[in-house]
């Protein structure tokens, strides 16, 4: 099953690839489920047992209009990320592979958006692309086995943890949270998919690609933490709720660890894409004029005690 977030109704997507089309789920339910996507993941197990037995073709199918697509899960209660979780990725960054759990940070909700959208630069910022398989909370998860994990898993999407790594490194301990949420940093979808669509769920290929020079490609089956071992991680500490979103880690391939180190320019376009789900679209352009000059203007006009 694929479900779509459009207009912040959710939506059985139908068809094939390319010509994938919508039911919305309300009408489709008679208001049984939705019309949101945080009321359909509140009561995901009994959605997956009407979708089996729903007749969708009960109702017209309307073609999906990108623009009009949001994150699949776009008001989660919790935003789990997690960083060096493939050996390359954690080599290219200059660090060791995490034996215990990888770092895990949060990506703030403000940054959220759909699978097609325009990004602003921030001024002087160097900004990443991390392309990466993004996990959606299906079922409560409190201190599970990893053997119960992927029952727990509503579907998978794709996703980009856009970075400013200037405001990331920089300060006496890293600003993992901050650095990777500005608005638009954290595009998902174009969909979710449920994990029984997939021959192995463990084992995708992902990548992304800058103006259609492919820059990352990777298999989840490369994970050092893979995503049943990282939900039975994290639920050791915290219960995982229905709607919840986890971004899995990247592959190796960003932009701070190229030599010479490269990052996004304004006009050029990232293109983000995991095998079975399908893929992202991000055209980056620069800081207007007027908000980057007031920006200077008001760092001239504070005292830092820190250096800028
Ligand atoms: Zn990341």
């Amino acid at each position: 099953m694929r479900i779509a977030n459009i207009d912040n109704r959710a939506a059985l997507v139908v068809g094939e690839p390319g010509d994938e089309r919508a039911v919305d789920i309300a009408t489709l339910s008679d208001g049984r489920f939705g019309p949101g996507l945080s009321a359909l993941y509140s009561s995901w197990d009994e959605v997956r047992v009407w979708a089996a037995e729903v007749v969708v073709a009960s109702l017209p199918a309307t073609a999906i209009d990108r623009a009009r697509l949001g994150a699949p899960s776009p008001v989660p209660r919790q935003v789990f990320a997690v960083g060096l979780n493939y050996h390359d990725h954690a080599a290219e960054s200059g660090f060791e592979s995490p034996t215990h759990l990888p770092p895990v940070f949060t990506k703030y909700v403000s940054s959220f958006s759909g699978p097609d959208t325009e990004v602003t630069i921030p001024a002087d910022g160097n900004v990443d692309w991390e392309v990466e398989l993004v996990v959606i909370i299906g079922r409560e998860a409190h201190r599970i086995d990893e053997a119960d994990a992927w029952s727990h898993v509503a579907g998978l999407t794709v996703g980009q943890d856009i970075s400013e790594r200037i405001s990331q490194l920089r300060g006496p301990a890293p600003q993992f949270g901050l650095g990777k949420s500005f608005p638009g940093f954290t595009p998902q979808g174009p969909w979710l998919v449920t994990p029984d669509e997939f021959d192995n769920p463990d084992d995708l290929e992902l990548g992304c690609m800058i103006d259609g020079e492919e820059v990352q490609k990777g298999r989840t089956c490369e994970l050092i933490f893979p995503v049943p071992s990282l939900i039975a991680a994290l639920s050791q500490t915290v219960t995982l709720y229905p709607g919840d979103v986890i971004f899995t880690g990247t592959p190796a391939g960003v932009g701070v660890g190229q030599s010479p180190q490269r990052f996004l320019q304004p006009g050029e376009s990232l293109d983000s894409w995991i095998e079975g789900i399908g893929e992202l679209r991000q055209r980056f352009v620069a800081e207007s004029g007027n908000k980057k000059a007031c920006r200077d203007a008001d760092r001239k006009s504070h005292h830092r005690p820190h250096r800028v």
